[in-house]
């Protein structure tokens, strides 16, 4: 669903314009449904191209525009310099999503800031942005058009055209390229609704393909729980570590391994941070984090790669 603030009118007429532009097409309403409800952003790059990567979250406040009686996020302090990788942890309905979401200047705060090199988002051109922070989610959203498309789309409107070499080598480095092989049209395969369906391993690859194109320095993972199959799941790891390499990570983790490996984790709780600390000291510390970790374990999940998501709920 979409939330339209204050600037309804605006966000009326393109959506009209749009839909008598291309048609209503099932391609203008995944579009839609991606489209931030915020004014356009300002000019600045932040110091150098491309960014170093620094992000910041400064007193971040913030209720979503259908509720605005409800503060999500309640002063929330997190810096995560260059190159290091934060994993969020703690309970379904916490605000982990949302951190996510202001990150990717889907919404702005109430009050406070997100800061990309020290400059606040809504200072930074949003080409620029969305060049420098990706996002890969349990739920890629995909346009309804060829695998080819889909992955180039990273690149948007204003950059030279991509060409399929360059595609296929992205998928390559995200597992992708041997799937799409298989398809008898390859790389022109048409997904969505009237192509083929694709798992969400796949799916989630052919996101990391798109990520992986852009170069951001800024990467957003939200974990998959338990949707992948093995396989995939190993593929998708695979990819997501290959790209995690070099790049600021914020990740909202579900996996014991991630957050083991992460430089630092952020319990979110109630819309703040609860406790912070790398694994090993959070374990020791004995507070929310250790006791999310040890039901866990009593609770004899399945699999060695546990999940943190089933003592999260
Ligand atoms: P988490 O990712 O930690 O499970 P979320 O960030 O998704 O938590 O949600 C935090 C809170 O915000 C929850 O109470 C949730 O119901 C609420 N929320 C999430 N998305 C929206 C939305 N689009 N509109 C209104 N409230 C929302
Ligand atoms: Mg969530």
């Amino acid at each position: 669903a979409m939330y339209v603030g204050a600037n309804v009118g605006s966000i009326a007429n393109v959506v009209s314009s749009l839909i008598q532009a291309v048609g209503a097409s099932e391609r203008v309403f995944e579009l839609l449904d991606r489209l931030p409800t915020l004014p356009p952003a300002g000019s600045q790059k932040p110091r150098g191209s491309p960014a170093g990567g620094d992000l910041e979250l400064r007193d971040v406040w913030f209720a979503y525009p259908a509720r605005p009686d409800i503060n999500v996020l309640k002063g929330i302090n997190l810096h995560i310099q260059p190159g290091r990788k934060v994993a969020l942890v703690g309970p379904s309905g916490g605000g982990k999503s949302t951190i996510v979401s202001l990150v990717e200047r889907f919404y702005d705060p109430q009050a406070g800031a997100v800061y990309l090199d020290g400059v606040p988002l809504p200072a930074i051109h949003h080409q620029f942005l969305h060049q420098q922070i990706s996002i890969v989610s349990q739920e890629p959203v995909l346009f309804a058009d060829t695998i080819f498309y889909n992955i180039a789309f990273g690149m948007r409107r204003g950059e030279d055209s991509v060409s399929l070499a360059q595609v296929e080598e992205a998928a390559k480095v995200a597992n992708a390229h041997d799937f799409i092989c298989s398809f008898p049209q390859g790389y022109r395969t048409s997904v969505g609704e009237r192509g083929v369906r694709l798992s969400g391993g796949q799916k989630q690859r052919v996101a990391i393909a798109r990520a992986i194109l852009t170069q951001p320095r800024v990467l957003l993972l939200d974990e998959a729980t338990s949707a992948l199959d093995a396989e995939s799941e190993a593929l998708v790891q695979e990819a997501l570590d290959r790209i995690a390499r070099d790049r600021t990570v914020l990740v909202i983790a579900h996996r014991l391994s991630t957050v083991q490996s992460a430089s630092e984790v952020a319990v979110i709780s109630d819309g703040t941070i609860a406790e912070r600390g790398t694994h090993t000291e959070l374990l020791a510390k004995g507070g929310v984090y250790a006791l999310l970790v040890r039901r866990q374990l009593t609770a004899g999940a399945p699999s060695a790669s546990t999940s943190l998501a089933a003592i999260a709920e």
